[in-house]
């Protein structure tokens, strides 16, 4: 069996490099590894002369602070860049407004996507550049999870492969997207139901991190399913006649009760919580409706969809015993993460050879006293020594989800994660956006438009290396997983959600939007001195 095994492998691997290297033998000169090597050196020059660039767009995201679903200052602004650079922008995926998918072509040769998430996280506002809580705008969203770095970070790279492609006749298509509304896990598992991702050959996608690094096979962390449920009941007046009401928010608190109790029989790699979106409206008036929104998170497609399974149940018998009807939506989905191996070994080559920035006195204070401010057990300040290639866990560990794990089973995909942020904070929370429009967001996002710049020419020169990466994703990834959606073809995306949260606190947000037509930086504009470690 494992023998009969290998040799197809083999043999279908061999089968797909030839099939490949003839369909493009034609459109591609060969390369010599000391040509390839002139072409990434000239190409990292120019990420780097780029900086100024980067720094904008990173300062320009970071100041519009939008949610999920919300991203319209964002989108605006980065499709503007790349139609004047030559991109066709496509708008409205999936009925989404506010997604795109910006497409250059020079020839024929490997379609690449470039994608990264632009959302950001409720009540996470903050100055940038200043060690302790400072909301910008009290309760407004902000950067807290540094989703405004990734974007600038594939255009940077972008712009440069551009300029190379034409002047070394390197044929291939760039296909830059951004994730929306990624904390929802809201587009890209509709992305791929609705085919924007058929004729892409491979997908290089980048996130914010502490480190420069990459990994490949079954990411740390979970895939989820998203799910509203809404309880139907019957008003009364509270106190006239209560006997006559039947409470939708008793259904809805009995359903969380039992989950809780549910939670006690949960494997530990399981994770799952809730809010409460509709709890009624004033305790005079029995409520009607009632809604709880929960995310279900495992390591399987199969344990994700059990849970869903449970809740159901639990959402019936809440249902049942308060007289009241239930139904649910779908709100969001992801796929656990699997990367492809020979994309992240290319990727990590050249990891190896960017390096991390050099950090300035400045950057490691910041880091330290922003570490020590949210009692942190690591106080060591940024990086300095980059990590391994990451590689797949014998012992898998929970954690968070991402939905370009979709994608990732969708076509051979990788995620790069750039040394943005200080390493030790918690996440989704405002400590997280304090690096976001600093110098440390803008030397790492350098750092990973290099790497992503560098792996695309790699691509690009080497048609050998697509067929592996495709027979990776064939013949291993997809060996024992094949994958299906877990929405139907019926789910919308959830374009309502943070309408109301945004229509607050943008008119207060747009006074702090950055002009870089009168200031050098962000933090120029808001007058901070950098870094500010001390409240006096
Ligand atoms: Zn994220």
């Amino acid at each position: 069996m494992i023998m009969h095994y290998k040799v197809s492998l083999l043999t279908r691997t061999l089968l797909l490099a030839v099939v490949f290297q003839v369909t493009t033998s034609q459109a591609q000169q060969k390369f010599s590894k000391r040509q390839i090597e002139k072409i990434k050196t000239e190409t990292l020059n120019q990420v780097q002369a780029q900086h100024k660039n980067t720094q904008v767009m990173i300062d320009k995201v970071f100041s519009f602070a939008e949610l999920g679903f919300q991203e319209f200052e964002t989108s605006a602004y980065l499709t503007k860049i790349l139609e004047e650079a030559g991109f066709e922008v496509k708008t409205g995926l999936s009925g989404i407004p506010t997604s795109w998918m910006a497409t250059w072509s020079f020839g024929e040769g490997p379609v690449i996507a470039l994608g990264s998430d632009v959302d950001c996280i409720p009540k996470a506002s903050q100055y940038p550049g200043v060690a302790y809580h400072k909301p910008m705008v009290e309760g407004a969203p902000g950067h807290g999870e540094g989703h405004n770095s990734g974007v600038p970070v594939i255009i940077t790279a972008a712009l440069t492969l551009q300029e190379q492609m034409k002047k070394n006749k390197l044929g291939g298509t760039l296909v830059i997207w951004p994730g929306i509304a990624e904390e929802q896990l809201g587009s890209k598992a509709w992305y791929v139901r609705d085919g924007y991702f058929d004729k892409i050959d491979m997908c290089i996608f980048t996130h914010v991190s502490s480190n420069l690094s990459v990994s490949y096979g079954q990411a740390r962390g979970t895939g989820l399913i998203s799910v509203e449920y809404t309880f139907d009941g019957e008003s009364a007046h509270s106190a006239g006649a209560p006997w006559r009401g039947r409470s939708a928010l008793d259904a809805a608190e009995l359903m969380n009760v039992a989950w809780n109790y549910k939670r006690e029989h949960l494997h530990p790699l399981k994770r799952s919580h809730s809010i409460f979106t509709d709890a009624g409206d004033q305790p005079n008036v029995v409520p009607s409706k009632a809604s709880i929104w929960y995310y279900f998170r495992d390591i399987t497609y199969e344990g994700i969809m059990e849970m869903y399974d449970d809740a159901n149940h639990i959402a019936e018998g809440a249902a049942l015993m308060t007289k009241t009807k239930v139904s649910s939506r779908v709100l969001g989905s992801a796929w656990p993460r699997h990367f492809n191996k020979v994309i992240a070994e290319k990727m990590y080559e050249n990891i190896q050879s960017i390096g991390l920035p050099e950090w300035s006195e400045a950057d490691q204070q910041l880091a330290k006293a922003v570490q020590e401010e949210v009692n942190s057990n690591n106080q060591k300040g940024l990086a300095t020594e980059l990590s391994e290639l990451g590689k797949p866990r014998k012992n898998p560990v929970s954690g968070g989800s991402d939905d370009i794990g979709d994608i990732s089973w969708t076509i051979p995909t990788v995620t790069l994660r750039f040394p943005s942020n200080i390493p030790g904070l918690q996440g989704h929370h405002w400590s997280n956006a304090i690096a976001m429009a600093t110098p440390i967001a803008h030397k790492g996002a350098t750092a990973g438009a290099k790497t992503v710049a560098a792996t695309v020419i790699d691509f690009l020169t080497q048609p050998q290396l697509l067929a592996d990466a495709k027979a990776y994703f064939e013949n291993v990834q997809s060996k024992e997983t094949q994958y299906r959606p877990m929405i139907t073809e019926k789910d919308p995306p959830p374009i309502y959600l943070n309408k109301d949260i945004m229509k607050q606190y943008r008119p207060e947000l747009e006074q702090f939007y950055f002009d870089e037509t009168k200031y050098d930086s962000y933090l120029e504009q808001l007058n901070i001195q950098y870094p500010t470690l001390n409240k006096n």
